[in-house]
């Protein structure tokens, strides 16, 4: 359904769609663009090309906003990021998904490509320590954590050869917590951007095939803002979660058996706790399905209460991708 009607209330979940533009390859190998996005209805209709009659031709969906090939990284920033950091430097907590099959531009919104395609993440950097600069009687103290959940297994990406073991605790005042973690205390835009670095290049590094390890884990990069008041001598706390998450593909489609089959498995339930979780966020329900994954026992404290929520559903425009288009515009759905 994309009836405006039945849209859920919950204003602190946001789900938004973004489809990035044909690839070379796929002009190349002559693809048909089969998406058609109305940005200003928040309406993505998806043609199906392997429809018979007209009227099972398209599907339509509706959500809170919707970025074609032509939107800029700049303007997804400014119009739905920029007001959740902002909230964190309120003190509350924030997450960001980026969701969607391997290939269809989850790095690319996160992190972006280079200085001009900059990603969430760094835009994120900038407008956390531009605030900085420009407040006065407020201490901060910034740090940064980075971590990936691969198996359901933790692993610390800014001290990748740790030994001890990372488990998630619930600690009363703290929230959750995981044992071992490595918090880097940050000073500096450039400092943020040493940690990412550093993190992303422990990934690299630990996988003996890069593109098949980051479709398979989940990459955490938290930021949490400590702030003390020396006027009304009070302190608040803001967290802000920026979440890669593991490639949305159906696995068996790639003919997995074995260990393969039982990390699709655990990926798969992993997203699809996820979905349950924003869903019954946005829906307002008296039961939300924390426990059912690490990833969301992991963001427990910024999933809900005052915390803000971003999904961003990635989908490539592809004739050949519609199955996983359509899988992944009804897991965005269903998350709203
Ligand atoms: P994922 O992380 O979901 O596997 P990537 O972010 O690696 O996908 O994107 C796959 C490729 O498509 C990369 O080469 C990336 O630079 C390119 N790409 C993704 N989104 C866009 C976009 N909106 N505009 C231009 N290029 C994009
Ligand atoms: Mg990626």
């Amino acid at each position: 359904g994309s009836n405006s009607t039945d849209k859920l209330s919950n204003e602190s979940v946001q789900v938004i769609v973004r489809c990035r533009p044909l690839s070379l390859k796929e002009i190349q190998q002559e693809c048909r663009n089969v998406i058609h996005i109305y940005s200003t209805r928040g309406v993505i209709e998806v043609q199906n090309p392997k429809a018979k009659s007209e009227n099972e031709r398209n599907k339509m969906f509706t959500y809170d906003a919707v970025y074609g090939d032509c939107s800029t990284q700049q303007a997804i920033y400014d119009e739905t990021i920029r007001p959740l950091v902002a909230s964190v430097l309120d003190g509350y907590n924030g997450c960001v998904f980026a969701y969607g099959q391997t290939g269809t531009g989850k790095t690319y919104t996160m992190e972006g490509a280079n200085d001009d395609e900059m990603g969430i993440i760094p835009r994120a950097f900038e407008q956390i320590w531009s605030h900085i600069a420009r407040k006065t009687g407020v201490e901060f103290l910034v740090t940064v954590r980075y971590l990936e959940i691969y198996m359901e297994e933790i692993r610390d990406l800014l001290r990748s050869k740790t030994t001890k073991a990372l488990e998630l605790r619930e600690n009363g005042e703290e929230g959750v917590i995981i044992t071992n973690l490595h918090s880097h205390t940050c000073q500096s835009t450039k400092d943020m951007f040493k940690a990412m670095r550093t993190g992303n290049h422990n990934r690299t590094t630990a996988a003996t095939n890069m593109n098949e390890h980051s479709s398979r884990s989940h990459a955490i990069f938290q930021i949490v803002i400590e702030m003390a008041d020396s006027h009304s001598k009070t302190t608040r706390v803001g967290k802000l979660n920026l979440v890669d998450l593991a490639g949305s593909e159906r696995q068996s489609k790639t003919g997995a058996t074995g260990d393969r089959l039982k990390e699709a498995t655990k990926i798969n339930k992993a997203l699809s706790s996820l979905g349950n979780v924003i869903y019954a966020l946005a829906e307002n329900s008296a039961h939300i399905p924390y426990r059912d994954s690490k990833l969301t026992r992991l963001l427990q404290d910024s999933l809900g209460g005052n915390s803000k929520t971003i999904m961003i559903a990635n989908i490539g425009p592809a004739n050949f991708n519609y199955d996983e288009t359509i899988m992944t515009l009804r897991y965005a759905y269903r998350a709203k």
